[in-house]
């Protein structure tokens, strides 16, 4: 191996932030390659979740996704730029079960991932967590869910924040602190990684600039980076298979009073059963929509507990959301608890209308039997933004990389981003996929010393 080429981690996002700076402490060198900017404009940084998603360049343009099978495509959100999607991420700051982890090693045999050997390091993740006041909308349906007597309420949000409520992305956190030893390049797009006779050999970008390297780390999300490997000819074909999110039942409140949209959008989350797993659904309130959508806020039911799959395959993007009765059923339930918080009297008095659509159909017009909620899900279900599981680890002829995050097939590929995940916790996905790239870290730094 030659000691002069660096190792070079493709996107700049949660994961690729992680193992730049673990890489560059171990004191080899490294180049973190990433499309979009690095100079993040002082929306990025602001304590407004919409107003970072509005920063234009900040997001992939013309990426489209179709949920349900029948649905349309429409526009799916991923961070581009220093930090990728913690950039412009609601900050959301949550662990999952522990049996979310034991489940990755007892059912997709990712031995060393059980809850006992991940909880250390999220409890050592040096990422800056701020507790937030709940908002009206959140406390009101605090209020409401005591009210219900259901068990459970709402929880105070944990946000990647610093103290003073400024952005903490994995860039500020990992990356800018060791500028001095981690080369990286923006405005630089991979097109493909070159394989050859079994093992790497470099990158080439769009514009055609090779860099050699003997180990190159894939970082681009769970949407990019099997788009990437499928250009490179990784000749495995489970690559992009696997891919799933959250499926959420969206409703939109429009306020008698509208809310500050300089104020944080997301102060509180429910989290809660269908009834048929332990937490498997996460209500979240959303406050306001920003300054374009002045007036309105959201209500969502999201599935967390998911067992449809879906897969790119030539850029198509299909998410197969809903394609197992287990998640039509537990969706449902959620959209039935929602409901049941939105006609609380606290709520309607603070709520001029709760509509279904995008156009201003009321909430009325959905019937109560099972069959109008399925039939609105099957139109209506959105995404949760926590695409997972499209270059899975796990056993060998099952998965695209091993339990340590390495290529099965090509000798210094790994990859160590959300698309690792052979099932989606029942958590927003930032810290989860921290947590993996700093596990992944070890492996990928032992290999080098050789
Ligand atoms: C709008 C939004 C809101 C969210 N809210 C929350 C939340 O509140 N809490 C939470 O926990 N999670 C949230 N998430 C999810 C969470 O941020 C992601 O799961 C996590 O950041 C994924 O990390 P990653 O490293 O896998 O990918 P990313 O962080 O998306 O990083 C991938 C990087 O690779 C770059 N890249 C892609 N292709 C190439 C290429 N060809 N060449 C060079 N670079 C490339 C991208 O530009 C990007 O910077 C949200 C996500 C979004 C989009």
């Amino acid at each position: 191996m030659a000691a002069d080429r660096p190792v070079v981690v493709i996107g700049a996002g949660s994961a690729g932030c992680v193992i730049a700076r673990r890489v560059a402490d171990s004191g080899r060198s490294v180049v973190l390659l990433e499309a979009g900017s690095l100079d993040a404009p002082e929306s990025i940084h602001s304590p407004s979740f919409f107003d970072a998603l509005a920063t234009p360049g900040w997001t992939w343009d013309g990426l489209d996704a179709q949920r349900v099978a029948g649905q349309e495509v429409r526009p799916y959100a991923r961070g581009r730029g220093a930090g990728g999607s913690s950039a412009v991420n609601a900050m959301l700051a949550v662990v999952g079960e522990p049996d979310d982890y034991d489940r990755w090693e007892r059912d997709h045999g990712c031995d060393g991932w059980s809850w006992r050997d991940v909880a250390h390091i999220f409890a050592a993740l040096p990422i800056p967590l701020r507790d937030v006041a709940p908002s009206r909308l959140a406390g009101a349906v605090g209020r409401a869910w005591t009210d219900s007597g259901r068990p459970g309420a709402v929880e105070a949000a944990r946000l990647t924040q610093h103290p003073n409520g400024r952005r903490a992305s994995a860039f500020d956190v990992y990356v800018t602190p060791a500028r001095d030893r981690v080369a990286v390049r923006g405005d630089l797009t991979v097109d493909h990684v070159v394989i050859d006779a079994g093992r790497v050999h470099g990158v080439v970008t769009s514009d055609g600039e090779s860099i050699e390297s003997d180990t190159v780390v894939m970082a681009a999300g769970a949407i990019h980076t099997p788009i990437i490997l499928q250009r490179s000819k990784l000749a495995n074909p489970l690559v992009g298979q696997g891919l799933h999110d959250h499926p959420s039942a969206p409703f939109t409140i429009a306020w008698r009073d509208p809310a500050d949209p300089a104020r944080e959008a997301v102060t509180g989350i429910v989290r809660t059963s269908s009834g048929a797993a332990p937490n498997d659904l996460q209500i979240l309130p959303i406050e306001h929509l920003g300054r374009e959508a002045a007036g309105f806020a959201t209500l969502n039911a999201a599935l967390m507990n998911v067992w449809s799959r879906g897969s790119i395959v030539d850029g198509h993007i299909h998410f197969g959301m809903l394609s197992d009765e287990r998640d039509v059923a537990g969706l449902t339930a959620g959209v039935r608890i929602v409901r049941e918080l939105l006609a609380s009297e606290h709520l309607q008095s603070l709520v001029a209308g709760v509509f279904i659509d995008d156009v201003g159909t009321p909430m009325d017009h959905l019937g109560d039997d099972d069959d109008a909620i399925v039939a609105w899900l099957a139109q209506r279900t959105g995404d949760y933004v926590h695409a997972a599981g499209t270059c899975a680890m796990g056993r060998r002829g099952e998965s695209v990389v091993d339990p340590q995050g390495r290529s099965w097939d090509v000798a210094g590929l790994w990859v160590a981003d959300a698309s690792v995940m052979p099932r989606v916790p029942r958590a927003n996905t930032h810290l989860p996929t921290l947590m993996v790239a700093e596990k992944i870290a070890g492996p990928l730094v032992a290999s080098l010393a050789g």
